[in-house]
């Protein structure tokens, strides 16, 4: 078996100047959460691996002079449920970091190659769509910006080329824009979502107007919620959680090849009524945020 060449970049110059001489089965590394035990169980022949590791300027946390929050792609999930810039503007996010995986897992996954890597039932990407987050990424030819939607497509693929590096995420800065994030899993410890939902809203005259929700973990890609108005209100759940009972109905009849989640019919049954509990859990937080 020829040998893997392992590069390790400590700057983003020396990055970008080694993207044009990667060889086209290169993998990029990051906390290697998903990428090692996907090594490990499907044994790819990559000629190259890329680690980010050490490069600093990927793991900063800044707001930037045009009103955005710039979170670099190697934070790890630990960090940003550290950080009290993520805290104070995105509480959603910050509530997602904090609740991935173990403290293992935390400390080494990043929220880059969670979004990189682009799992359903990945907790990252359904705040990034709530918060209308851009992505920067960067290729031989330089650095450019997309959204959410260019980002991660509907059937759950990416837009990034092989050579290509997700770099920053930038959130909008609304200082009066509240948010929460809630997921039910199967387990205790170490949740992977079965089901989360996140929302966005703000006060108006001493009322939450909740402006926009997403649902992570019932599609290949996070979905927006069809009526966020009505988590505003408890007397409201309850129709908002039939919603997404029916979204997620909808979304299963739709299919016509088998999920990368896979989904029994009993799993099914569960995830509808795991649907009430996190509207129930979401519409709770909002209104205990606005007591
Ligand atoms: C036990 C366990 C529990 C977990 N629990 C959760 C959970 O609760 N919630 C959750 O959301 N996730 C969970 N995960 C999944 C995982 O931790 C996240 O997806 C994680 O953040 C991946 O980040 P990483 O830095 O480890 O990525 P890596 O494993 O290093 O990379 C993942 C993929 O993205 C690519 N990649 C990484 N960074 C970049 C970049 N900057 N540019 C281009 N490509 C890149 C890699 O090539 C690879 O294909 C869990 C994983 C494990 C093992």
């Amino acid at each position: 078996m020829a040998r893997t060449e392992y590069l390790q970049p400590g700057t983003l110059e020396d990055l970008k100047n080694l993207l044009p001489t990667l060889p086209t089965n290169t993998a990029v590394l990051a906390g290697g959460t998903d990428l090692m035990p996907q090594i490990r169980t499907r044994h790819p022949d990559y000629e190259c691996i890329l680690s980010l590791w050490n490069i600093p300027d990927l793991r900063v946390v800044e707001e930037t002079t045009d009103g955005y929050l710039k979170i670099g792609a190697m934070v790890t999930h630990a960090a940003a449920a550290d950080n009290h810039l993520i805290r104070r503007y995105f509480r959603g996010l910050y509530m997602a970091c904090s609740h991935v995986g173990s403290q293992q897992v935390r400390n080494k996954g990043t929220l880059g190659g969670s979004l990189v890597n682009a799992s359903p039932a990945g907790d990252i990407a359904p705040c990034i769509f709530l918060y209308h987050g851009q992505l920067e990424i960067l290729s031989q030819d330089g650095s450019r910006r997309v959204d959410m939607d260019e980002f991660l497509f509907p059937d759950g693929k990416t837009c990034l080329q092989q050579g290509e590096i997700l770099t920053a995420i930038y959130l909008p800065i609304d200082k009066e824009l509240n948010s929460c994030f809630v997921k039910l899993g199967s387990r205790r410890e170490v949740t992977i979502a079965q089901i989360s939902l996140c929302a966005a809203w703000k006060n108006y005259s001493g009322k939450p107007e909740v402006l926009s929700a997403f649902v992570g973990a019932i599609d290949r890609r996070p979905c927006a919620f069809p009526n966020p108005g009505l988590l505003a209100d408890l007397l409201t759940a309850e129709q908002a959680a039939q919603l997404l009972a029916d979204q997620i109905r909808q979304i299963r009849l739709k299919r016509t090849r088998p999920p990368k989640l896979k989904l029994t019919e009993a799993e099914q049954l569960y995830k509808e009524r795991a649907a009430k509990g996190v509207v129930y859990d979401v519409v709770e937080l909002i209104g205990a945020a606005e007591l």
